[in-house]
């Protein structure tokens, strides 16, 4: 896999959506197809020898990253959406993000029962979706060995909330 720094195609935009948030934008990646092909070929890497049955994402840009990920990979894609979307039974769970409050669900019959389901999100700063999303996974009986974020804002401490899960990332900022 030919190397590319992917900060480059990282937009950094201040005070989004607040004042005091620096905002990792990731459209630039997928506005440049040597970056997005560069992350889903990294993530299949990272993956491909892994006991992995499924991957679970989270709305909106988690889809993104995770759909061409799940194709290469032969596995299913679970989506993780914002309360009142699904149209089935489902699971949720409120948690608290770094700027807001929210709660999200997914399809309670798509999760598979003891299965191995790899979660994933474009971006980790708190952890507190992430950790949401493990619940609803663990909630319906299903295992999360492992979590994956693009980029990853680990001096936000998701480290701790989200441990003992081990968490992957392709870019680390350590500072806003
Ligand atoms: P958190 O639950 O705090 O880990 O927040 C993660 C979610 O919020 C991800 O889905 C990101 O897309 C979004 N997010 C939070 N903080 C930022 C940030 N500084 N830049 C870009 N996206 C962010």
């Amino acid at each position: 896999m030919a190397s590319l720094n992917l900060d480059d195609y990282i937009r950094k935009i201040p005070d989004f959506p607040k004042k005091g948030i620096l905002f990792y934008d990731i459209t630039s990646i997928l506005a440049a197809p040597k970056a997005f092909s560069y992350c889903v070929e990294a993530m299949v890497d990272i993956y491909k020898g892994k006991d992995i049955d499924a991957v679970a994402a989270i709305e909106a840009r988690g889809f993104v990253f995770a759909a061409p990920f799940a194709v290469r990979m032969g596995i299913p894609l679970l989506l993780i959406r914002k309360k009142g979307k699904l149209p089935g039974v489902t699971l949720s769970k409120k948690y608290d993000l770094e700027y807001a409050q929210a709660e999200i669900e997914i399809h309670q019959e798509d999760v598979p029962a003891g299965k191995r389901v790899l979660l994933l999100d474009d971006l980790i700063a708190t952890g507190g979706t992430l950790n949401a999303a493990r619940g609803l996974i663990q909630a319906g009986g299903a295992e999360v060995p492992e979590i994956f974020g693009v980029v990853g804002l680990p001096f936000l401490n998701y480290g701790k909330i989200l441990a003992p899960t081990p968490v992957c990332t392709l870019i680390d900022y350590h500072s806003e």
